[in-house]
């Protein structure tokens, strides 16, 4: 099968935009990512696939930790930067359970590394969510591609 076949229908599936974030001896790393989700409740678990090509896997291979910083509409540029789409800019950082996290975003989850699953070219972390904090406001959005606004256009209830 042709790669951007694949590319472009997976782009098909509507996702929000996340920036993973860890440290290793007071060097703070970032990383978009949207290959994220919601795993289990019982143990609350969550899952990012991070290519093993990317700094951010060892990064977390050694720090053994991470926050998931889901991102609101008005940080587009965060998602950007930790793609290497915005070069050398300066991001202050808040902290939040020992973990360096994104100022304003709309959930920012810290997390322990819980199980590893090599799959392919990427790898499967499972985080065990230590704690979390959310904040109402609109959701950054990605779809074939592309950042969306989210019309509030409500059908019907799940
Ligand atoms: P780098 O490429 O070195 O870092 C990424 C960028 O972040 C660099 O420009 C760097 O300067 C900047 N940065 C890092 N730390 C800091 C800091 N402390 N202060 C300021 N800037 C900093 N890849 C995946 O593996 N999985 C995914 O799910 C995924 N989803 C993506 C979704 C979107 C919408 C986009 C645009 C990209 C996605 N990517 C994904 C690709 C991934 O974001 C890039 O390949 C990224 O460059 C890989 O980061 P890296 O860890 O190799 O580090």
């Amino acid at each position: 099968m042709d790669d951007r076949l694949f590319k472009a229908a997976m782009g098909k599936f509507a996702t929000g935009v996340t920036v993973i974030t860890t440290e290793i001896d007071g060097q703070v790393h970032g990383m978009t990512a949207n290959a994220f989700m919601s795993v289990s409740i019982d143990p609350k678990l969550i899952l990012i696939s991070v290519a093993d090509k990317a700094k951010m896997h060892d990064l977390i291979k050694q720090s053994g930790k991470f926050a998931v910083n889901i991102l609101a509409e008005h940080q587009q540029d965060m998602s950007m930067v930790f793609a290497g789409q915005i070069k050398d800019r300066d991001v202050a950082f808040d902290r939040f359970e020992d973990l360096p996290v994104i100022e304003d975003s709309l959930v920012t989850i810290a997390c322990d590394v819980y199980d590893t699953h090599p799959a392919g070219d990427h790898t499967l972390f499972v985080g065990a969510v230590q704690n979390l904090q959310l904040q109402e406001d609109e959701p950054l959005a990605i779809y074939e591609g592309k950042y969306k606004d989210l019309q509030d256009k409500v059908t019907s209830e799940v």
